[in-house]
């Protein structure tokens, strides 16, 4: 008899409790997203897939093959592959990394001396096989996008140019 009188006291309060919550919630700050039509906009610090962007002055990686990245990988995820070129330099063959074992550490990145190699913003990796995680050169192109253009550097004033400017300005003080 408790029990059912128990009941009919707490089912309209809880029916109630919960509409009050949903009309407070009308009238805040939407939190969710309309994803994939709308997307989160990700801090500058973002830790995505590590990529290779493609320096618009050579039309590819900034690589130079030299390992670095691939010795000091806590998971041992990456593989750097290379040839010795016509010019005796060493060239990059082929970088994978298997995404799927990366711990996005990020020490690969911090050891590289050329900055060829950065974590992207890139979160969507959903696949549906191991083989899907592991991407070659190209696709960590892709995943890396562009390095900004960089602005053409200022051309150097000769030492007779800089003697004239100083002429110049001791003149305009007398
Ligand atoms: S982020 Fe860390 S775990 Fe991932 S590839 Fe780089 S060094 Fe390895
Ligand atoms: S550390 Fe940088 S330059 Fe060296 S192999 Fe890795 S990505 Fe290439």
């Amino acid at each position: 008899m408790w029990s059912l009188f128990k009941e009919i006291i707490y089912t309209p309060y809880s029916v109630v409790k919960g509409l009050i919550v949903t009309f407070v919630h009308l009238f805040r700050p939407k939190v969710t997203l309309q994803y994939p039509d709308e997307r989160v906009e990700l801090p500058e610090n973002y830790r995505g897939v590590p990529s290779l962007p493609v320096d618009p002055k050579t039309g590819t990686d900034r690589c130079i093959a030299c390992g670095a990245c691939a010795r000091i990988c806590p998971e041992q995820v990456l593989t750097v592959t290379s040839e010795i070129g016509e010019d005796k330099k060493r060239k990059l063959q082929e970088f994978t990394i298997d995404a799927s074992r990366c711990m996005w550490c990020g020490l690969c990145v911090e050891v590289c001396p050329t900055d060829a190699l950065v974590m992207s913003k890139v979160y969507e990796l959903a696949t549906d096989s191991r083989e899907g995680m592991v991407f070659n050169r190209e696709d960590m192109h892709r995943h890396g996008g562009m390095f900004p253009e960089e602005p053409e550097p200022e051309p150097e004033t000769s030492e007779e140019q800089q003697a004239d400017n100083s002429k110049e300005g001791a003149q305009e003080q007398s």
